[in-house]
């Protein structure tokens, strides 16, 4: 925040109970009453889109950062009023910069505060390397690796510890950072994926939920500071910064029109996206996992990776 936004957000009166607010983000809000709306905000999306249902396991994906932990804290408070159970899993993925004994520690001790089952995937076990090592000898770029890696991850490890949904921290930011990416691209089937809810298409794909959907991560940012839950790093992995353009082009829209993101995101919640292509899954032949082809993407670039490791 600027020191001009500091200023202004010091002058400025809680629109609900007329205190100095501290945040103003959207609306100038006091703490007590930014924690409110905030939950409130998330809790009225999970009720809309009825993402969590009495008796399901839930499993968030944590990171460490800002985005994963508001989601796994505002799912931990409403575990009793759903009645549904709560997991956490954290992987390291293997890049020093993004995954490292902080951001386990950090996770670790969020889940143990308030009682979380704990999960960790070490996936330089499963590839045999960290993804930086993998993503240099293959000359992939990282983020693309690391996101397909996880996605991976996550899939398999719910579906085989008993999860049936997988909540994550993507928020407004990133849903409307895709949209543009795959709407220039022409990925329309991931378009129309970018709901609150995925409902899976297939036995072995678990549904996805999307509880931070409608938040921004400036919001996401001023609810851990003010919950005081300490985080790691930052959530946006330092490589994805540098090269994602769709950032930067947001960020200036951003500062005209600082509720954008907010009704994009709304927009897009009811917007409906016909595409005349479907995912047909399969069952990759190597691992059993859900995929479009054969031999699925991760085992592929198992075996890339074997194969050149062995003849270096
Ligand atoms: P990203 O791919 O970094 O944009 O992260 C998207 C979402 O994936 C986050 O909001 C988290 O829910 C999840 N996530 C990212 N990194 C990890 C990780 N190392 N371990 C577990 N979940 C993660
Ligand atoms: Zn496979």
């Amino acid at each position: 925040m600027s020191s001009n936004q500091n200023r202004e957000t010091r002058k400025a009166k809680c629109i609900a109970c007329k205190k100095s607010a501290v945040v103003n983000i959207m609306n100038p809000f006091c703490e007590k009453c930014f924690l409110k709306h905030y939950e409130k905000r998330v809790g009225n999306l999970i009720k809309r889109f009825k993402l969590v249902s009495k008796g399901d396991k839930v499993l968030v994906a944590v990171s460490g950062g800002k985005d994963s932990l508001s989601c796994a804290n505002v799912l931990s408070k409403l575990r009793e009023k759903y009645d549904f159970e709560l997991g956490i899993l954290h992987i390291d993925v293997g890049i020093p910069e993004c995954t490292n004994e902080r951001t386990l520690n950090v996770v670790e001790g969020f889940c143990k505060e308030r009682e979380i089952i704990f999960h960790f995937y070490d996936l330089s076990e499963f590839l045999g390397a960290g993804t930086s090592e993998v993503a240099r000898f293959l000359r992939r770029p990282l983020c693309s690796l690391c996101g397909m890696l996880k996605r991976y991850v996550f899939n398999k490890f719910a579906r085989e510890n008993g999860y049936n949904k997988i909540a994550t921290g993507h928020c407004a930011d990133d849903i409307a950072r895709f949209f543009f990416k795959n709407w220039i691209s022409r990925d329309f089937l991931w378009i129309s994926k970018l709901k609150p809810i995925t409902v899976s298409a297939h036995p072995k794909v678990v549904t996805r939920i999307r509880p931070l959907y409608e938040m921004l991560e400036t919001e996401n940012l001023a609810y851990v500071q003010l919950q005081r839950i300490p985080i790691a790093g930052c959530s946006r992995c330092s490589y994805f910064l540098r090269k994602d353009k769709w950032y930067d082009v947001l960020r200036v829209i951003d500062e005209h029109k600082k509720d954008f993101k907010y009704n994009f995101v709304k927009a897009l919640e009811v917007a409906e996206i016909h595409t005349r292509y479907e995912r047909d899954f399969k069952e990759c032949i190597r691992c059993g996992e859900p995929t479009d082809g054969e031999v699925c993407a991760v085992c592929r670039i198992k075996e890339r990776y074997d194969r050149l490791k062995l003849s270096v």
